[in-house]
């Protein structure tokens, strides 16, 4: 069945396009033109590969405001977060070609011979990205995968496959060849499963919920799929007495309303230590309510809507209605998917502050000491991040080492640079993206022993 997929502006309500979707059938077709063309760009001298890639960059560098504009249309974002992510990908594309040539193995002590090891890329590589940062999330996948000597086929989100089918074209204009990277909009239950459960496709990159993850695990499973999870996640803000407050209660907003709370890694508990509980709220208070929403095209704007009426439903859903909130911010008047910064005092042990809400929602909860802090912050499903805000080093260290989290920041709220890896512990996901091994995450270690024995 030959389907279409709505493209709306979540600002405001208005149909933007509307975008084939791939059929299981298209997808066969697409993965016998991706492997027919890695198997040329793999036989490609890597210095070469690298400057494909690094025009790419510059391609993508040169239209970062269109690019941007596109994932304001389609995801709401504000103007000044999607150059952000637009000017992540150029980044990241020029990181990975600066690895190309730096994919080396290793020469292994050992009787009798000489052993070597080779990184061989496996192939045609999918690449499943969610709606919550089109560009980004794509860029995580394809740029060390491509520069590897891998093919990708992108599936991005129904709701979100303006920016990146954009980015193929630039790919394109750039010199990648046809074929290598291709954008298969479509629905995750047909256009992602045929994907997915293709023999020829040799690796899954999937970033969405934990829940669809875990299908896409069992499905790979069948076929020993090489997987690499980015999943949810329920991260800690934890404020010890002797932090500098009012620098954690600046930044404190930010680090669970920025992208409407819509990010993997928002801090959406904040843990405050019971001694500083009451100042923390005072000075939190006007720091969110300064967090303002509004047009995503005005330079001002702090926070846009929610992806989709359906979504911003779950959000409502989470938020008693018997529990006032502590604090609540403005949101505009009309049309467009808005739900206003909200933080709510809660148990720990309430829905709300355990489950991912993946909205402008965080909970407020005081511990009492170190102890308590660490066993609050680890009581959750999830390890994707988590901040740790104290003027104690010691502190610092002890607590960072015992929350099980993939990215934890001290006095800071940053969990995402290109150059450092980033993955979750426990169902927030499997595997590592981004930093110096990023390439080599595309790769099969092949060992090669040469006897010299005559
Ligand atoms: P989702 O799991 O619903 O969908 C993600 C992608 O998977 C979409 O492209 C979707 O079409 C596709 N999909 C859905 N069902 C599929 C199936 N059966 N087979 C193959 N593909 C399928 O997630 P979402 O609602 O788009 O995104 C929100 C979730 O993503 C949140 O849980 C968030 O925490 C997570 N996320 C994680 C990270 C990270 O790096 N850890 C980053 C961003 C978002």
């Amino acid at each position: 069945m030959l389907h279409e997929l709505t493209i709306t502006n979540p600002a405001t309500e208005e149909t933007v396009t509307t975008v084939p979707a791939t059929t299981p059938e298209q997808v066969d077709a697409a993965v016998a033109r991706a492997a027919q063309a890695q198997r040329q760009w793999a036989a490609r001298p890597p210095a070469e590969r690298a400057r494909v890639l690094r025009q790419f960059a510059r391609t993508v560098g040169e239209n970062t405001r269109r690019l941007a504009r596109l994932t304001v249309t389609e995801a709401g974002h504000p103007i000044g977060n999607a150059e952000w992510e637009a000017g992540h990908v150029v980044d990241l594309l020029d990181y990975a070609a600066g690895g190309v040539e730096r994919l080396t193995g290793r020469q292994i002590p050992v009787a009798g011979g000489v052993d070597l090891t080779f990184h061989e890329p496996l192939g045609v590589v999918a690449v499943i990205v969610p709606w919550n940062f089109p560009l980004p999330i794509a860029a995580w996948g394809l740029a060390p995968a491509l520069a590897a000597g891998n093919a990708v086929l992108l599936k991005p989100a129904e709701t979100t496959p303006l920016a990146t089918l954009e980015l193929a074209r630039h790919a394109l204009e750039a010199g990648v060849p046809e074929g290598l990277l291709q954008v298969l909009p479509g629905e995750g239950p047909v256009t992602g499963e045929a994907l997915v459960t293709h023999p020829d496709v040799a690796k899954v990159v999937f970033t969405g919920s934990t829940a669809v993850g875990r299908r896409i695990a069992a499905l790979c499973a069948r076929q020993t799929k090489r997987l690499t999870l980015e999943l949810g996640g329920k991260s800690p803000n934890i404020v010890f007495a002797d932090a500098d407050l009012e620098q954690a209660a600046a930044t404190a907003p930010a680090a669970f309303l920025d992208n409407t709370g819509q990010d993997c890694c928002a801090r959406s508990r904040i843990l405050v230590q019971r001694s500083a509980y009451d100042r923390f709220m005072e000075l939190l208070e006007p720091a969110v309510k300064a967090f303002t929403a509004g047009d995503p095209t005005d330079p001002g704007t702090r926070m846009g809507p929610l992806i989709s009426a359906a979504h911003r439903e779950r959000v409502r859903s989470y938020v008693p209605e018997t529990v006032p909130a502590a604090i609540r911010g403005d949101v505009p008047d009309g049309k467009g998917y808005w739900y206003p910064a909200t933080v709510l005092e809660a148990r720990p042990d309430d829905r709300v502050a355990v489950e991912e809400i993946f909205g402008p929602v965080a909970v407020a909860v005081p511990f009492e000491d170190e102890a308590d802090a660490i066993r609050l912050a680890n009581a959750t499903d999830y390890g994707l991040s988590g901040s740790v805000w104290t003027r104690d080093l010691g502190r610092a260290l002890r607590v960072t080492r015992a929350v099980a989290a993939g990215n934890l920041s001290v006095n800071s709220h940053s969990s995402v640079r290109y150059t450092t890896p980033f993955g979750g512990f426990k169902h927030s996901g499997l595997g590592r993206e981004l930093g110096p091994d990023c390439l080599a995450a595309f790769t099969e270690t092949k060992n090669v022993f040469i006897s010299t024995d005559a």
